[in-house]
């Protein structure tokens, strides 16, 4: 057993034992100390001496008598255990709770809502799914239920589920959902696209939008099926749209369009919706395919002098990176040689950043998630910013 595991085993004792020589000393004052230990804590002890930690704790929890005074006792422990990964025995100790008729209604209801999270914890989601039910239709902690409730169906991905659950948490608490509900709208319209059910995709992409104009997600999904179904007119509409929803978003957009607008011969066309982005946001990927189709039209010189000049609005690792590359076409030499070894920094730096981060817990990825896999909110991993980044 690890060191503060047995710490842990060894509070319980401590408490049961503390909690019953209260309950006898209010009765009998004066007695003789050694006959105030119960039998049943040597029992106790006997299988902690033994190595039995769990059949120890089942004694122990067993003497704790449940009253008003130990259920913060019981409730401390089992989250104790559950934090600490050992959900079974928070689970036994829960159930022991709930076992008990002395329970006030809040005291239970509690305790099943801890009960809940244990079977959460273990996968057991039909179980705690039963119990946040159980919890809602008797309207104790409906909000903490529909939240844990949320949080299995967005697991087992039941999106239906998971928005009649969200649409239910925004009315008992007040708070609104929309952007998490357009997101799981999205999630269907995604599956339905695997499905080859492109009409249902659209429908559910249009009620994403209907509750949340801002659903970057919703264009996209849609603009890139029109894309790669060489719809690339009605594709270049929708990337676009992203703009106004999110231009966090736009370098996402930037080599599709540029696709979109050489299948349309419209590269002209491009060129000076490029410089007006760069001209609003001054992202690196707008200025990098700039560049690179201005060396295309006017030549290299004429690039160099456009990174140059954007450079010195928004300093980027990227930007350098580039301009390394259009010197190095020209170079000879010592020179060459400098230039080829600040390159591979350069290029080292770019490869070892993460291109996206949650804003919501600093989370760093290297391809865009809709939900962030480690802090689990939506729409909070955008690219990254700044010098290193965009
Ligand atoms: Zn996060």
């Amino acid at each position: 057993m690890e060191a503060d595991s047995a710490l842990l085993v060894w509070l319980i004792p401590l408490a049961a034992i503390v909690s019953w020589w209260l309950g006898r000393r209010s009765v009998k004052q004066n007695q003789a100390g050694i006959q105030r230990i119960s039998p049943e804590y040597f029992k106790g002890l006997n299988y902690l001496l033994n190595e039995q930690p769990d059949k120890a704790i089942e004694v122990f929890v067993k003497m704790i008598e449940v009253d008003s005074e130990t259920v913060e006792t019981h409730l401390a422990l089992g989250n104790l255990f559950r934090r600490r990964g050992e959900v079974d025995r928070a689970i036994r100790i829960h159930q022991n709770l709930i076992a008990r008729p002395t329970l006030s209604r809040e005291e239970r209801s509690i305790a099943l809502l801890e009960l809940g999270i244990d079977y959460m914890r273990s996968g057991l989601f039909d179980r705690a799914e039963n119990l946040f039910n159980e919890l809602i239709e008797s309207g104790m902690h409906s909000v903490l239920a529909y939240r844990e409730l949320l949080n299995i169906y967005q697991q087992e991905k039941e999106w239906d589920n998971a928005i009649v659950t969200a649409r239910r948490l925004e009315q008992s608490s007040g708070q609104k959902c929309n952007t998490i509900i357009a997101q799981f709208y999205c999630e269907k319209a995604e599956q339905m696209l695997q499905a080859g059910n492109i009409k249902s995709m659209k429908d559910n992409l249009q009620k994403a939008l209907s509750i949340d104009p801002d659903c970057a997600r919703a264009s996209m999904i849609e603009a890139d099926y029109l894309f790669k179904n060489g719809k690339f007119k009605q594709a270049i509409k929708l990337y676009k749209r992203i703009e106004r929803q999110d231009f966090a978003l736009m370098p996402e957009v930037i080599q599709p369009l540029l696709t979109c607008y050489k299948e349309i011969d419209k590269k002209e066309e491009f060129i000076r919706y490029l410089h007006e982005v760069v001209s609003k946001y001054g992202n690196i990927t707008s200025i990098l395919v700039l560049a690179e189709l201005i060396a295309e039209k006017e030549g290299t010189a004429e690039a160099v002098r456009f990174i140059t000049r954007e450079l010195k609005k928004h300093p980027t690792v990227k930007g350098v990176d580039r301009l390394i590359e259009y010197a190095l076409a020209q170079a000879e030499g010592t020179t060459r040689d400098s230039l080829v070894s600040i390159k591979e920094l350069t290029a080292r730096l770019i490869k070892d950043r993460s291109m996206y981060k949650c804003n919501n817990c600093g989370f760093d990825a290297k391809v865009l998630h809709w939900q962030c896999p480690s802090c689990k909110h939506w729409s909070t991993i955008k690219p990254v910013y700044g010098l290193e980044g965009e």
